[in-house]
């Protein structure tokens, strides 16, 4: 049977109102929810489940599997996507399950931030990962890489934390070496993703920013609910302080130089804080109340919330998330950077602002990249076919 017209944002529709519904809706459901008839709809769901996409809830005491009533889940058990994504000398490899849910994890240390080493354990994770990915694979790989990434070309234009300052044609470099499709963003706005799509935050805020913090600074934006899949605005290049650090990326005084993890840890010796290996360190010993961790994490706050702050006046979000290793590790950050700007904003402003911690895990990053391909399913399989 063929309907005329189908084309994939209707198959689109279909599998998002099989994804996102409360319960697992029926055909019918679905038909009234997506606008299209009962027949448009049965032909599609007929071919989500023939490419194993989509499959059938078993009901408890019904045993007439294909009837309009049974109601239609994503099929778990077939397609995984890989993700891939670097912090602190580590690649980091998920396999996710169309649920997101992860199903293996792998990780590779890197020598040094050199290129050669950094693409090379990258490229060897992936084809590791596409090797002992069980039992299907999406043609495409989801990468949170370091740096200012074009998502559209594929490229890393420059990391300005690793001193990277030329184009890398990355999505190129994987294509040749595996044979694969790739989504590139950034290792923050990946964990960003990651965050937001698993707390379902766009139901019930609008506009959203999250800002990850680690080694460098990256973020995230949804406007109207909907990720501004931009690469041109940089938010850890906000200028803070013109006369302050130069940053590696020519200015002074970035947002990023002033509340990095080198940031902190300066800022800990100078206050005399013995023993300091990471940021994290600094984060553990604030929330058990040592003084001078606490009076650090107190400078730290004072240039992030001015950023937050200029951020608010332009983007006006309803939600602000503070993420990424660093964002994520000290709920003193986020109470000391709510108070300061109380007195940065307008009360009518501050008012309807949420602030709250993310709580990036291990893989987070790796998990939002993996995000990329799923999103895609449907296109990435139909063009395969
Ligand atoms: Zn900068």
């Amino acid at each position: 049977m063929a309907v005329e017209g189908l084309d994939s944002i209707n198959f689109n529709h279909v599998l998002n109102s099989i994804e996102f519904s409360l319960e697992p809706p029926s055909r019918a459901e679905i038909a009234k929810q997506v606008g299209l008839s009962r027949t448009a709809v049965s032909y599609i769901v007929q071919k989500l489940i023939a490419m194993e996409l989509v499959m059938e809830q078993e009901k408890e005491n019904d045993g007439k599997p294909g009837r309009p009533g049974t109601p239609l889940v994503l099929n778990p058990n077939v397609w995984h996507s890989i993700g891939a994504s670097f912090y602190s000398c580590e690649w980091c490899f998920v396999s996710v399950n169309l649920l997101g849910a992860i199903q293996s994890t792998y990780c590779l240390q890197v020598k040094d931030n050199s290129q050669q080493e950094i693409l090379g354990a990258l490229l060897e994770g992936l084809k590791y990962m596409k090797a002992n990915s069980q039992p299907k694979l999406l043609p495409a790989f989801g990468v949170g890489a370091p740096g200012l990434v074009d998502a559209r070309k594929g490229t890393i234009e420059r990391a300005d934390d690793l001193g990277w300052n030329n184009t890398i044609l990355l999505s190129d470099l994987i294509r040749k070496s595996t044979g694969l499709d790739s989504f590139i963003l950034n290792r923050y706005c990946a964990n960003g993703i990651e965050e937001i799509e698993k707390k379902q935050y766009t139901k019930r805020f609008e506009n959203i920013v999250y800002l990850g913090m680690g080694t460098a600074m990256a973020g995230t934006v949804f406007l109207g609910g909907k990720f501004v899949e931009n690469t041109k605005y940089r938010l850890g290049h906000i200028v803070i302080d013109p006369n302050g650090e130069r940053c590696h990326c020519g200015q002074e005084g970035c947002l990023q130089t002033m509340v990095c993890e080198q940031a902190w840890i300066r800022k800990a010796e100078a206050l005399g804080l013995q023993g300091i290996r990471s940021g994290q360190d600094i984060s553990q010993l604030a929330e058990n109340g040592n003084e001078l961790a606490r009076r650090c994490i107190q400078e730290i706050a004072k240039p992030l919330s001015m950023g937050l702050a200029i951020i608010v006046n332009v983007l006006n979000p309803d939600l602000i998330i503070l993420g990424g290793p660093l964002g994520s590790s000290s709920q003193y950050l986020l109470d000391t950077v709510r108070e300061l700007m109380k007195s940065r904003i307008l009360d009518y402003q501050y008012e309807h602002i949420t602030m709250v911690k993310g709580d990036a895990g291990k893989y987070s990053s790796a998990v939002g990249a993996a995000l990329l391909p799923l999103k895609q399913k449907y296109e990435l399989l139909n063009k395969a076919q």
